[in-house]
Parts: C-alpha cells; sequence; structure tokens
C-alpha cells in the first residue's frame, strides 16, 4: 500500500481500456484518482463504478471531462483535482487514438487527428501537469503512454507510429527539461493489449483491405510475441503503478517496454 497511497494522479483516456485499468490499479493501493476522457458519460460511470473499491483503501475518485487537445480542458481537469484532492502528484498522458490508412492514402486529416490527440495532447498535459507541481514546489512524476510503434514502423499505420515516436521524443527532452523543478519523466510501451482500441482498428483495417475478419491482425501479432498472448490492460498495470511510486524516484527520460518480448529493442 505505501507505494502510491495518498499521492494524487491523474489518468487520461480512463473511460476504457488501458487508462481505467491504470487509474482502478492505483485506487487498490490507496492512490486518489481523477479519472479523465473526452467521453464525459461514460468516464463518469468508470469513476462512479469505483467508489467501493476507493472506499476499500481509503482513496478518493474523481473524474473529469476533457479533450486532452484543449489547453483550458486539461487546466480545468487539473484544478478539479487540486480542488478534490489538494494537489498533484503523478500525471498519466495516456489517451491515444489510431485510425489505420495505408501509407499512400494517408492524408492530413487523419495525420493531424493522430498527432493533435497522442502528440499535442500529451505535450500540452505534461506543460500544464509541470507547472501545477511547480507551483506547489513538490515535484512530480509524468508518465507517458508509447507504444511498441514508439520503437519500430509497422504497416498502415504510419502516423500513430509517428505520433508514438513523439512521445518518446517528448519523454525525453521533458525529462531534461523539468528534472531541476523535480519533476521525473517516464513512460512505458506496450505491445499488443486487448482493448476496445482494437475493434475499430479492425474495422479500419478490413475497410482499407488489410485484414479479411475482426481478430486477424492481433492473431498475426500473437506470433512474433515470445509470451504467447495479447496482453490483457491488467498485465500493464504492475508497471503503471511502478512509475506512480516512489519506488521508480531514480528514474527519467526512460521507457519501459512491456510487450511480452515482442520488440527486443
Ligand atoms: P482505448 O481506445 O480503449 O481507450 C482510449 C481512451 O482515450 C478512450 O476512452 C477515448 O475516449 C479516450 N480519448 C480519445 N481521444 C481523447 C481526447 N482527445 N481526449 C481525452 N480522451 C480521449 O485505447 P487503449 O487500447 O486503452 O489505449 C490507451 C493508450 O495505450 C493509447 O495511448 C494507445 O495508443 C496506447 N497503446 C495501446 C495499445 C493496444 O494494443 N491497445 C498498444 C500500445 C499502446
Amino acid at each position: 500500500m505505501a507505494r502510491v497511497a495518498g499521492r494524487s494522479c491523474i489518468v487520461t483516456g480512463a473511460a476504457q481500456g488501458i487508462g481505467r485499468a491504470i487509474g482502478e490499479a492505483l485506487l487498490d493501493e490507496g492512490a486518489h484518482v481523477c479519472f479523465a476522457d473526452i467521453n464525459a458519460a461514460k468516464v463518469q460511470e468508470v469513476a462512479d463504478a469505483n467508489a467501493a473499491r476507493a472506499a476499500a483503501t481509503g482513496a478518493k475518485v474523481a473524474h473529469a471531462a476533457v479533450d486532452v487537445t484543449d489547453r483550458d480542458q486539461v487546466r480545468a481537469m487539473i484544478a478539479h483535482t487540486v480542488d478534490r484532492f489538494g494537489r498533484l502528484d503523478v500525471k498519466f498522458n495516456n489517451a491515444g487514438v489510431n485510425k489505420p490508412m495505408n501509407f499512400l492514402d494517408v492524408t492530413e486529416d487523419n495525420w493531424n487527428f493522430i498527432m493533435a490527440i497522442n502528440g499535442l495532447g500529451c505535450l500540452i498535459g505534461m506543460q500544464e501537469a509541470a507547472r501545477q507541481m511547480i507551483a506547489q514546489g513538490t515535484g512530480g512524476k509524468i508518465v507517458n503512454t508509447a507504444s511498441i510503434a514508439s520503437r519500430q514502423g509497422f504497416g498502415n499505420v504510419a502516423p500513430y507510429c509517428a505520433s508514438k515516436w513523439a512521445v518518446v521524443a517528448l519523454t525525453q527532452s521533458g525529462a531534461r527539461d523539468l528534472a531541476a523543478h523535480d519533476i521525473t519523466v517516464t513512460g512505458f510501451a506496450p505491445g499488443v493489449v486487448a482493448t476496445e482500441m482494437w475493434e475499430q482498428v479492425d474495422q479500419d483495417l478490413m475497410a482499407i483491405g488489410a485484414a479479411e475478419r475482426p481478430g486477424q491482425a492481433m492473431e498475426e501479432f500473437s506470433a512474433d510475441i515470445l509470451k504467447g498472448r495479447v496482453a490483457t490492460p491488467h498485465d500493464i498495470t504492475g508497471t503503471t503503478t511502478f512509475l506512480a511510486s516512489r519506488d521508480s524516484d531514480y528514474m527519467t527520460g526512460q521507457i519501459i517496454m512491456i510487450d511480452g518480448g515482442m520488440t527486443l529493442v
């Protein structure tokens, strides 16, 4: 419990998938968690569903509707969290999107949509969290969600890969620029995780003729995973709670791969 108990955390993209699991794992260890997402109704449901879980560890739970590309909304989310929990200690920049497209067909709209949420959203989230931590004078931790697509290019998802390489760059640059304020910046890079994201990715891959049926892409990826299966969100949360905890205080600028041995880089 002592690792993160009483810490004030925000997780974006927390209405489902990896973000929800990150938040729930933090609550289980007594951290206060603001679940934040662009899907206002769903993230409120998630927070409500976690009231008993929070009570079990003495943690507090909050929620915020936020578009991570909108600086004013990000500021309001942080202000809400500080109002509820007294300060901000840990900020997870986890919201992300993918929209597969054949390389030659990638449009400016596709590029801008993905880069805005995965890239600019990460930058704004880091900046505004850091401003709050600096104002508090407490230091803090920023944790970014990268991907195996941060380390190599994959077919039909070039803008997504570019956006996730950007997350690595922001993590490393942020670590350098924020170190003087005792703010660490780390990230984690999941491999293939069974979440709702894949339902849309499957549809998009089929629409461009890159898959014939739902689940095909995941099956093909699985063949390259040393663990022999794709991940569940709960395969990710041991690492994310560690990155939110004092146990990782001496780490900054690093990305931890959590890919079942898929990439070995
Ligand atoms: P998901 O689609 O299940 O959940 C993403 C959440 O982000 C959704 O609740 C969505 O509403 C929210 N979101 C989207 N745009 C937003 C915005 N502008 N502002 C705020 N919230 C927004 O996805 P997931 O699989 O849980 O992925 C979470 C993160 O992990 C993403 O950054 C993704 O790129 C990354 N990732 C996922 C996988 C995987 O296989 N699932 C692998 C590597 C990395």
